[in-house]
């Protein structure tokens, strides 16, 4: 896409098997039984699972994928999951004092939930005292992880341009609208990657100018 990325894609080359979207941004939520259903940030948030599903429901157990963005913004366990088997997950880490070597992420630790597959021996039970692992405070982020930060807050902001009342435009005048698109792709993309034309307006891939168009934006009138 573009060189300002390299490594550091905010998406994920899969479809969310509810509302279609492809690639599907920020984390990626994969069934463990179902085969081949993915489900982006939004639909998992609010279970919602596409009119055409007829085999995922909310009981099934979901790993979560991180993009390499977010991997590379936030400090990251490394300790799978042994209730989702999310392999790489942020936020806190919840270790049994009893079970050797049973982990798991914020997300099922929280649920009360845990879903250990069939082929594993797990002993653990809900009422095992668990221990809290967080990332040291004192410890200081890395250069690659304030890169990673700091593309999520120009991806935020970029992705802003254009949706406050203060910035909108005249939906009628096309130009206006031209150059709102030029304006959000350079500060998500960073510079134009192909020459502009009557399809790729912005100067970007179609890729990224279906992204850019698929954004909302306050309009006059
Ligand atoms: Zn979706
Ligand atoms: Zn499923
Ligand atoms: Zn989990
Ligand atoms: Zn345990």
């Amino acid at each position: 896409m573009s060189r300002f990325y390299d490594g550091f894609q905010p998406k994920h080359a899969a479809r969310c098997d509810s509302c279609q979207t492809s690639p599907i941004f920020g984390s990626r939520y994969k069934c463990n039984e179902c085969d081949n259903f993915d489900l982006c940030e939004e639909c998992y948030s609010i279970d919602k699972f596409g009119v055409a599903n007829t085999s995922h429901n909310e009981a099934h157990s979901v790993k979560m994928i991180l993009s390499n963005l977010d991997e590379k913004a936030y400090s990251v366990h490394t300790q799978c999951c042994n209730g989702c088997k999310t392999p790489k997950y942020p936020g806190n880490r919840y270790k049994c004092k009893v079970c050797s070597d049973f982990n798991l992420c914020e997300r099922c630790h929280g649920d009360d939930r845990f879903a250990p597959f069939d082929n594993e021996n797990v002993s653990h039970i809900n009422s095992h005292e668990m221990e809290v692992c967080t990332f040291s405070e004192q410890k200081h982020h890395n250069y690659e992880q304030w890169k990673g930060m700091t593309i999520k807050l120009q991806h935020h902001f970029g992705s802003q341009l254009g949706t406050r009342y203060w910035d909108k435009h005249n939906s009628n005048n096309p130009e206006e609208w031209k150059n709102l698109g030029k304006k959000i792709g350079h500060a998500l993309y960073g510079p134009p990657t192909v020459i502009p034309t009557d399809i790729l307006i912005f100067g970007y891939n179609s890729t990224v100018t279906l992204m850019i168009r698929s954004l909302k934006f306050v309009k006059i009138n």
